[in-house]
């Protein structure tokens, strides 16, 4: 059985970076919150909890101590309510989320209708969103693009959410630039995002079988998983070793193992250990 890594899976820069600052954080500070999940990886959660940091849905109970704002981040009024509330604040906002952060608000400011292309439910998209003073619109396809109305006489900005499929974003470029006479974008898409898709295509067509790791709730684990669906039928979805499908991986001669941003090292090991167990068999 020949297993092959992505040379991209696991924890990108962002993540990294999030992780790190809020390890070091732990040390210092007493009464550590964080602002919802870290990142959407339970076997990371449940790592910085045994560290004694707490998870909270809002800050409206919090009167004192640290409150870490993810690296999805958060809209402009959460800085201010923590600040007026006296809390210590930790922000692990990727600087490439803070990049589209600020292009929202300063093109919402100018004028510019914003559309911002990704999933109306995510925290990132909502951070940005909030950015641009509520005024952005979200559309999460080009069939739902192409369903709004839109007003030639207005200015037009396109922006993603860092984590979506590059190739329906350029889709979505190309159908614009030939419905508006003023428009213009920036491509917000975290380069490491476009890296995974890529390489996982050429790997969902090398192998027999592609496992995808990452958390249920991980947008960009999810968006990986759907693209080598689409070009290798034997893909499958697990969190951690415990869902390895030992049936398909024993038929398989070819093994490719991706992983969404969130996931750690120490999970797409034991998943490795795993396999050679099953291959040992
Ligand atoms: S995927 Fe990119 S944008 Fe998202 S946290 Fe990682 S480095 Fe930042």
């Amino acid at each position: 059985m020949k297993i092959t890594i992505a040379k991209n899976a696991g924890f990108c820069f962002g993540v990294k970076r999030a992780y790190d600052l809020t390890c070091v954080n732990s040390k210092n500070c007493t009464d550590i919150y964080i602002l919802g999940k870290l990142v959407h990886n339970d076997d990371v959660c449940e790592d910085l909890y045994k560290r004694g940091i707490k998870e909270t849905k809002s800050i409206d109970n919090l009167e004192e101590g640290t409150i870490i704002f993810t690296a999805h981040g958060v809209g402009p009024g959460l800085y201010e309510k923590a600040t007026n509330k006296g809390l210590k604040i930790i922000d692990t906002t990727c600087p490439k989320v803070m990049k589209a952060q600020r292009l929202a608000k300063n093109f919402a400011e100018k004028g510019f209708q914003v559309l911002l292309f990704g999933d109306k439910s995510h925290k990132e998209v909502k951070s940005i969103r909030e950015w641009s003073n509520n005024k952005a619109k979200i559309i999460s396809s080009l069939a739902e693009i192409k369903k709004i109305k839109l007003d030639p006489e207005k200015k037009y900005y396109l922006l993603s959410q860092t984590t979506q499929n590059v190739q329906e974003f350029q889709k979505i470029v190309d159908y614009l630039e030939n419905k508006l006479k003023d428009f213009s974008y920036y491509n917000t898409i975290c380069p490491s995002t476009g890296d995974r898709q890529k390489e996982i295509r050429k790997l969902a067509r090398e192998n027999d079988l592609v496992l995808v790791v990452g958390g249920r709730d991980s947008a960009n684990s999810k968006r990986l998983f759907e693209i080598a669906r689409e070009l290798n039928k034997n893909t499958f979805f697990l969190e951690n070793e415990t869902e390895i499908p030992e049936k398909a991986v024993q038929k398989a001669r070819s093994i490719a193992i991706a992983a969404g941003a969130s996931t750690p090292e120490w999970v797409i090991e034991k998943i490795l250990k795993k396999l050679e167990k099953i291959a040992n068999k």
